[in-house]
Order: C-alpha cells, then structure tokens, then sequence
C-alpha cells in the first residue's frame, strides 16, 4: 500500500498543502526512514526510561543543551514546564497540581506572545495550575515593562514565544532572558516549529526550549524539551502527576531518533536550494497569470527557507473565492490564509513535492484566468 492508498481506502480527501506545519492537516510528512523506525517500535516492548534516557543524550547532542526529553506535544511541554516551575521536584507539589497551593504560579509572558495554535497559549499555563501575567501590548514590550512584570510576588517563569504567529518580532530574546535569569526566574521558550533554529533560541540562555517533533523535524507527534539538567529533571517529575495524560508514546520517541539522525546526516546546503527551486519553479509558472502579484518572502523569524505571497487584484472577495474553491477540489488544496482580509495568499511549499507544486500553478492559472473570477 502506498501513501496515495489511504485516502482511497478510507474514503478521505485527499490533501495538497501549502499551508505550512498545519496541525489541522497532519502537519508533516515523516520520510520513509522515521516511518518504518516508528512501526518498528509499535511492535517491540521496551524499557521506557531506557529510551528517555537515549534520547536525552541524542537531543542534548544535536541542540548543544545538557539534557532532553519527549512529551507527547509542544502543547503538552508548555503544561508540563510550567508545572515544572510550579512544583520543582517536591513529590507532593507534583501529585498536587494543578492544585499550586501557595506555591508561586504567575507565568509572565509578553501580550503579543499570547498566541492561538488551535487553542490560546494561556489554556497550557492553566492546565498546569498557572496564571499568565501578560507584560506589554501587542505591538511592543518595553524593558521596564517586562522587569516590572518579573518583580510582581508569587512569578514562577518567564515565557516566550518564537514564532511567525506572535504579533510582534522585534523582542531581543536574549535580553528578555536575561532580565528573568538576573532575579532567579526560569525562562522558557516555546519554539514549536523552530527545529530549524534551536541552537539559536538556546543561545539566548533560556532554561528551555520546546519543540515539536512533527513539525519541520517530520517525526510522530512529539514534543522535544531541550535545556538544563535541572529544568529537564523537574520537566520529568511530571510524568508522575499531570505529565501521565501527556506522555510519549515508544513509536513517538523511537521517530524521534530516526529523524534526529536523518536531520543530522542532511546536506543543508542542498536542502535550502531544494526549497528555493520550488519557490522559483511556482513564481516562474504563475509569470503571466493574470490579476495577480506574486513574489517570494522571507519568514519573520527568518526560518532558513522563503514563502510565495499572492497579492490578488480582486482584493478579499477574490481571496475568499478562491480559497473556498481550492478547499472544495479534489486533491483539496490548502494555503496559508493570515492575509485574507487583505486579499493575500501565502504558499509553503516546504512539504510539497514538485508534481504537487506544478498542480499548484495550474489549478491558479486556471482559477485565475476565468472570466467569472472577479
Ligand atoms: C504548533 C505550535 C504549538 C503547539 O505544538 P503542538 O506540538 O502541536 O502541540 C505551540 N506553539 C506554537 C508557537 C506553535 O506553532
């Protein structure tokens, strides 16, 4: 059976996505390697804590960190490392939570960090006995504004968000750090789909930093903690209280060393230009498409690859139109639509391969070069 099978079999639809690591679409295509690693393990038993414990040393070797660990989600790791900074590794503070007592529990995290990736952030913070303290607006956070927020009584952590989704991008990550670490407070950072930047984001001297394995890294669903010993250690103790309903599943961390070990034997170079060769391929074939301005563009957290921006003629209605129209097709095709209102389509071609790109192009042209498309 081949990949084109199951939508058959099951009678499902099936799927281009040019939306990104979409969570709502299966968010990524694992290769051929990490899948049979991953079933391999469905049939074998293991000692668990033996495979926590390699994968630590794999993820702490890649990221240049102390220690790792896998929880089912990035979602599941911003609950579990907060709970973490909640209850440290008091037995008794983990079987109470999310009951955090007198324990301090405010999250300090920036307004414009408090993003919506199927469900707000702050829910994660709360399902660990936690309560956000939000610092800032959502255009900017000022230095004292955050210090002022971190001196408040009972701040457990900082949290931060890199990501194209928070509504700022011009925070220094590593001052932010910083301004935490200098009164002895933890400081996270949810980077789920920044697999592709972790030594970066650990640069910046965080306690931790979250990512999912299912995004650009393409394992089974897996949440990656990676940072101190210690903040790994306190991660862990949760595995005994809330942490249970989140855990990771033997198939998951098996995934993922297979793609940790593909990502390391991976030609960067190569894989970039792959990338822009599709980007270029898809601007070339959209050249004389009417009604349209395409070009490429960088992501704001400058991610190593370019997206395709479409700016349609017929503005919003026009946007709608054809997104409603792709979504009906079959294949159903997908795009990024956080620019609709202003009539912007956004293509990610990162997890298409080529055959799907030029579908891509055609399917617009055509859509595009109808008299009845305003
Ligand atoms: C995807 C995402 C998450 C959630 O990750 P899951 O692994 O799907 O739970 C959290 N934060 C950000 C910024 C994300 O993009």
């Amino acid at each position: 059976m081949s990949h084109n099978d199951l939508p058959l079999k099951y009678q499902l639809t099936p799927v281009i996505n040019a939306a990104g690591s979409f969570t709502p679409l299966g968010v990524s295509r694992s290769s051929t390697q990490v899948a049979q690693s991953a079933a391999l393990a469905m049939g074998s038993f293991f000692i668990m804590e033996e495979l926590q414990q390699l994968a630590s040393r794999r993820l702490a070797s890649w990221a240049g960190c102390q220690a790792g660990a896998v929880t089912h989600c990035t979602s599941a790791a911003i609950t579990q490392a907060v709970a973490a900074c909640i209850a440290g590794t008091d037995e008794s503070a983990v079987a109470a939570l999310p009951d955090a007592g007198e324990r301090k529990h405010l999250v300090v995290i920036p307004e414009g960090h408090c993003v919506n990736y199927g469900h707000p952030i702050e829910t994660d913070i709360r399902l660990a006995g936690g309560r956000a303290l939000k610092a800032g607006d959502q255009s900017s956070l000022p230095l004292p504004d955050l210090e002022r927020a971190l001196d408040a009584p009972g701040v457990c952590c900082l949290l931060l968000v890199c990501s194209r989704l928070t509504s700022f991008h011009d925070l220094d990550l590593a001052v932010a750090v910083s301004a935490a670490r200098a009164r002895g407070i933890p400081a996270v950072i949810d980077g789920a789909a920044q697999d592709l930047r972790v030594q970066a984001l650990l640069a910046t001297g965080a306690d931790a930093v979250l990512v999912s394995g299912q995004k650009y890294l393409a394992s089974p669903t897996a949440g990656l903690v990676l940072g101190t010993q210690s903040f790994v250690e306190a991660f862990r103790a949760q595995e005994r209280g809330i942490g249970r309903a989140m855990k990771a599943s033997k198939e998951a961390i098996v995934g993922v060393l297979a793609a940790l070990e593909e990502r390391e034997g991976r030609d960067d170079t190569a894989w970039n230009l792959e990338q822009q060769r599709k980007v270029d391929l898809l601007l070339e074939l959209l050249r004389s498409c009417p009604g349209i301005q395409a070009r490429a563009e960088i992501d704001p957290t400058c991610m190593p690859f370019q997206r395709v921006r479409l700016a349609l003629a017929g503005g919003a209605p026009a946007a709608r139109e054809l997104v409603h129209r792709f979504k009906a097709g079959r294949p159903s095709i997908w795009v990024m639509e956080h620019g609709l209102a202003e009539g912007i389509l956004r293509f990610e071609l990162v997890g298409l391969h080529e055959s799907e790109v030029r579908h891509l192009a055609h399917e617009l042209t055509a859509a595009l070069g109808e008299p009845s498309q305003h």
